[in-house]
C-alpha cells in the first residue's frame, strides 16, 4: 500500500482544515513542503478537492478563485499555484485529484473489467485508488515526502472518503504517515483577543470519529497563540507538548513557513516520520521575507479589467498568479507593488477618466473571456501606447493590444476578435480552422489550447533580451489566436512579433519598438513565476515602471 523506492520509505504529510475553510491550508501545506525540502529532503505535494467536477476548468474564478493550468495542461485549483511557487518546481496532473476524477478512473476500469468480476465497494476502492493517485505522484516526483492537502473541512460529507485513505494508509504505516490539522481559532472579547479553543476541540473529535488523530494542530488565529492556549489545546485535544503551532495571521504569505519554523514544526514532524534532518536552508527564503517587510519604495500597477468581483478577497483570488508574479518582480527591484483595481467599463462612458491612468507606473490587462468592458480595455491599451505608459497584456490583454493597433495603427477600422464579433471584416484574432469544428459539434472542452507550448523568441527583440535565450516554453489557456493572415500587414505597420510557436507557426508575444514597454503575450507568463525565481517579462516591465518614473 505504501510505497517503497529505491529502499526509501515515502513518508505522507496529509494537510487537512478543521472549525471552517479559506484560512490559508493551501499556504500551509506549500510552506510545510518549503520546510520539508529546506531539510533537505524531496518534497512534491498534492491537493485533493472533495467537488464532483473531473478538473477546474469548468469553474467560475469569481466563485472558485483562478483556474491554474500546468505545463500537461491539467486545469486545477489555485492552490497548485501555491505549491510550485512555495518549492520552486512545476508540478503535473499525477499531483491534482478531485472525487469527480477518482471515481471516473474506477468506473472506467470497471467497466473495462478491471475488478475481474468483484463488486465494486465505495470503500475500499475509492480510498485505495486515492492511495495509488498518490504513490503515483510520488514515484513520478521522485519525492521521499509527499504533502497532501485535502479540501472543505473535517465532518464534511464531501472529504470522508479521503480522510479513510488516510486512516487506512496510518493504520497500515503508522511512521510514516503524519496529520496535519489547520484549524481556526475564533476570538472573542474587545479587541479580539480571548481566542477560544472549543471549536477546534470539536474538529479533533470529528476527526476521532473517523478514525484519525492529528500529530500537528495549527492554531490559526488573528495573533499568536500563546503558551496557555497551547496548553489547552494540548491538554483538551489530546496532544503532545510540542505539538500545537501557532499560526497567526501575517503581513505577507512569505512569513508563514519561517513562523512555523519558529514552533520548530520540522523537528515535530522528522521526529513523527522517524527522519532526521539532512539540513537547514531556509536562508535564502527567510531573507526575501524580511526583505519584503523592510522595502519602503513602491511601484504603482493599474490591473484594468471587467468586474473585479466585490471586496479584496474575490479580486486576489481570481488572479492570485498575476498579483504573485507582480510581487516577485517588484521584490526583485526592491520595490512594494501597489496594484490598484480599475474597472475598464468606465472608460467606455467617457474617456476622461483615461488621463488617471498617469498616475500609474504601468498598467496591466490579465486574462479574460467575453464582451463585457473589452472596448473600454482597448481604450486603455491605447492611452498606454500614445502615452508611452509601459503596458503588458497577457493573454486576452495581448489579442486586444493586437485589435488597438490594428485599427488605430494599421487603419483596419472595426478589426476584431471574432470571439466578440463573429462578423467582423478584419479578423485579427480568429480561431483556428480545426477548432471551429470543435466548437461546431458543442466540444468546448478540447477547443482550448492548453497548458505548456513551446516558443522561439526572435533576435533583437525586448523579449529576447529579457529571457536572455532563444527557446522557452510558457503555459496556455484560450481558444483563439493570432490571425496569421494579418501578420504581414501588422508587421509592416511596425508591429513586432517576437515569439513564435516554432511547430505550428503562431504568434506568441507582440511588441513594440520606440516604447518604453509595450508587450503582451500570448501565453500566461504568470504561472511560471516563483518568488525567488521570478519572471524575466514580469521583471523587464517593472524595470520599465521604475524607469519611467
Ligand atoms: N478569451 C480569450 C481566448 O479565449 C483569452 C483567454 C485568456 O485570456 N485566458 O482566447
Amino acid at each position: 500500500m505504501a510505497n517503497k523506492k529505491q529502499g526509501k520509505q515515502v513518508k505522507y504529510i496529509f494537510v487537512v482544515g478543521g472549525v471552517m475553510s479559506g484560512v490559508g491550508k493551501g499556504v500551509a501545506a506549500a510552506s510545510i513542503g518549503r520546510i520539508m525540502q529546506s531539510c533537505g529532503f524531496s518534497t512534491t505535494a498534492i491537493k485533493i478537492d472533495p467537488y464532483v467536477n473531473v478538473d477546474a476548468g469548468t469553474m467560475n474564478p469569481t466563485e472558485h478563485g483562478e483556474v491554474f493550468v500546468l505545463d500537461d495542461g491539467m486545469e486545477c485549483d489555485q492552490d497548485m499555484g501555491n505549491y510550485e511557487r512555495f518549492l520552486n518546481t512545476s508540478l503535473s496532473s499525477a499531483n491534482y485529484m478531485t472525487t469527480g476524477s477518482v471515481y471516473l478512473s474506477v468506473i472506467k476500469k470497471e467497466r473495462s473489467g478491471g475488478y475481474h468480476g468483484k463488486q465494486v465497494e465505495v470503500v475500499p476502492r475509492i480510498p485505495l485508488e486515492v492511495i495509488d493517485r498518490i504513490n503515483r505522484a510520488a514515484e513520478k516526483e521522485k519525492a521521499q515526502i509527499v504533502v497532501i492537502e485535502i479540501g472543505g473541512t473535517v465532518g464534511e460529507y464531501e472529504n470522508l472518503l479521503f480522510l479513510e485513505a488516510i486512516r487506512l494508509l496510518k493504520l497500515k504505516h503508522p511512521t510514516d504517515v503524519a496529520v496535519v490539522l489547520v484549524s481556526f481559532i475564533p476570538a472573542l472579547g474587545a479587541g479580539g483577543t480571548e481566542l477560544k479553543t472549543k471549536p477546534t476541540q470539536h474538529a479533533v473529535r470529528n476527526l476521532n470519529s473517523v478514525g484519525i488523530h492529528p500529530d500537528i494542530i495549527l492554531g490559526r488565529a488573528g495573533v499568536p497563540l500563546d503558551q496557555k492556549r497551547k496548553e489547552k489545546i494540548q491538554f483538551m485535544c489530546g496532544m503532545q507538548a510540542g505539538d500545537v503551532i501557532s499560526a497567526p495571521n501575517v503581513e505577507s504569505i512569505y512569513d508563514v513557513p519561517v513562523n512555523f519554523e519558529k514552533d520548530k514544526i520540522s523537528e515535530r514532524l522528522l521526529e513523527k516520520l522517524a527522519l532526521r534532518a539532512r539540513k537547514r536552508d531556509l536562508h535564502e527564503w527567510s531573507r526575501l521575507a524580511k526583505a519584503v517587510k523592510t522595502m519602503k519604495k513602491t511601484v504603482k500597477i493599474g490591473m484594468v479589467g471587467k468586474y473585479f468581483g466585490s471586496g479584496d478577497f474575490v479580486l486576489t483570488d481570481s488572479y492570485i498568479s498575476v498579483i504573485e508574479a507582480v510581487k516577485h518582480a517588484a521584490y526583485s527591484c526592491g520595490r512594494k507593488p501597489v496594484i490598484e483595481w480599475l474597472e475598464s467599463e468606465q472608460y467606455e462612458k467617457s474617456k476622461s477618466g483615461l488621463k488617471k491612468l498617469k498616475r500609474f507606473d504601468g498598467v496591466i490587462i490579465p486574462g479574460g473571456f467575453g464582451s463585457r468592458g473589452v472596448e473600454g480595455k482597448i481604450r486603455a491599451i491605447e492611452f498606454c501606447r500614445v502615452n508611452r505608459l509601459p503596458y503588458f497584456g497577457l493573454c486576452y490583454g495581448m489579442q486586444l493590444a493586437t485589435i488597438e493597433f490594428a485599427r488605430h495603427v494599421a487603419g483596419l477600422a472595426g478589426a476584431h476578435t471574432t470571439e466578440i464579433d463573429s462578423k467582423t471584416k478584419y479578423p485579427v484574432i480568429d480561431l483556428m480552422p480545426e477548432q471551429k469544428v470543435l466548437l461546431k459539434e458543442n466540444r468546448f472542452g478540447g477547443s482550448m489550447r492548453l497548458g505548456a507550448y513551446d516558443c522561439r523568441l526572435v533576435k533583437g527583440t525586448r523579449a529576447r533580451a529579457a529571457y536572455g535565450r532563444e527557446a522557452i516554453s510558457e503555459r496556455h489557456r484560450h481558444r483563439y489566436e493570432f490571425n496569421n493572415q494579418y501578420r504581414e500587414l501588422l508587421t509592416k505597420k511596425g508591429l513586432v512579433i517576437s515569439g513564435v510557436n516554432p511547430e505550428r507557426d503562431l504568434v506568441e508575444i507582440i511588441e513594440l519598438k520606440d516604447h518604453p514597454f509595450f508587450l503582451g503575450t500570448q501565453f500566461h507568463p504568470e504561472f511560471k513565476s516563483r518568488p525567488l525565481n521570478p519572471h524575466p517579462l514580469f521583471v523587464e516591465f517593472i524595470k520599465a515602471c521604475i524607469k519611467g518614473k
